[in-house]
């Protein structure tokens, strides 16, 4: 089922599961990137009678026009050009690929993931990840204050070097939407809902209700550890709710292989559980700390076989902040803060 799209991820780990295009129900597709890490995220295809609609792009121009050689003969024997893209939500690794589709394609994203795009754009990253490399350097001289974070920081800059940011000017969606909106995909149904502020500010799925398939974007983080940047949980957990309330056949999550209604409720139960921890510490509890503690204890077992653990930190963190009342939202310093802390305790935590 699965095409195979090369024996490496694009971070350079060997593949863990079957990537490249799978037929998740009649006419709908999953592009699956392994292993489901930084930028390794997952899009889809939605085609109907003489039209099609892709959910998503990828980090870089190189990963989109690979799925797009697998998308262009799908809908070309279908006779179903694209004419939709629906982005799942504002991170780069779903929608920096935009600027391949032709201005005949209409394409749509929630009214807060187009905020967070204009404010997120790839020459943002770009400029970021010269001050990795410069922070990986500094952070090798063991005896300056803080080189644990700033080799954090340098380790996001050298993951971010696996891809092509450079020069990209993706086109950003000029249809939005509040909280629903249906597309009509030659014949067939797609409805749109926003179920954020979450893992991002602009969370929305998409759901295909003839084959009963929910595309999640980054609500569903299927076998990896999720990171929430914005919050409150309570929204996550809802939007799992509500995701499962659909009955789907099957769940396209952002990362991670296909999955379905187990896996939306392994990660509500990581939710509940980091909330109810987070909750039991107080609100001054420091996140690096509490994050490491509940990683090494034997409560974290459901979980332990998912890759990147230190994301915990920043979810303790926001999960901390938006309980305590803090907005929704974090602004680029305190997102930089927070890599650089994660990067530090994924180090401890390797060691
Ligand atoms: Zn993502």
């Amino acid at each position: 089922m699965g095409t195979c799209i090369g024996e490496t991820t694009p971070l350079g780990d060997p593949v863990a599961f079957d990537g490249g295009a799978i037929e998740v129900a009649e006419r709908t597709w999953a592009w699956i990137q392994p292993n489901g890490g930084l930028g390794e995220s997952n899009a889809g295809l939605v085609v109907g009678d003489g039209a099609a609609l892709m959910v998503d792009t990828l980090w870089d121009e190189l990963l989109t026009e690979a799925m797009l050689t697998a998308w262009v003969p799908i809908c070309e024997r279908a006779g179903a050009p694209i004419g939709h893209l629906f982005n799942t939500h504002g991170d780069g690794d779903h929608w920096y690929g935009n600027g391949l589709l032709g201005a005949g394609v209409e394409l749509i994203a929630s009214a807060p993931a187009i905020a967070q795009m204009r404010a997120e754009p790839p020459s943002m990253l770009t400029r970021l990840a010269p001050v990795g490399a410069i922070a990986g350097l500094a952070g090798r001289l063991p005896l300056l204050p803080g080189a644990g974070r700033l080799r954090g920081l340098g380790a996001f800059g050298s993951q971010l070097s696996a891809y092509e940011l450079g020069g990209l000017e993706p086109r950003v969606p000029g249809r939005s939407f509040e909280r629903e909106a249906t597309v009509d995909v030659g014949g067939r149904r797609v409805e749109l809902s926003f179920v954020g502020p979450a893992h991002t500010a602009g969370d929305a799925i998409a759901w295909v209700p003839d084959v009963r398939i929910a595309y999640a974007g980054d609500i569903l983080f299927n076998r990896v550890t999720p990171i929430m940047w914005a919050g409150p949980v309570g929204n996550w957990i809802a939007a799992l709710d509500r995701i499962a309330a659909l009955g789907p056949a099957a769940v396209v999550g952002g990362h991670g292989p296909v999955g379905g209604l187990a896996e939306v409720r392994a990660l509500r139960e990581y939710w509940a559980w980091l909330r109810e921890r987070v909750r039991a510490e107080g609100a001054d509890a420091d996140p690096a700390k509490l994050a490491e503690r509940l990683i090494h204890s034997a409560e974290y077992e459901p979980w332990r076989e998912w890759p990147n653990p230190e994301r915990t930190l920043v979810n303790a963190a926001r999960i901390a902040a938006t309980e305590s009342g803090a907005p929704g939202g974090i602004g680029t310093l305190e997102r930089i803060r927070l890599v650089a802390a994660m990067g530090e305790l994924a180090e401890r935590l390797r060691g």
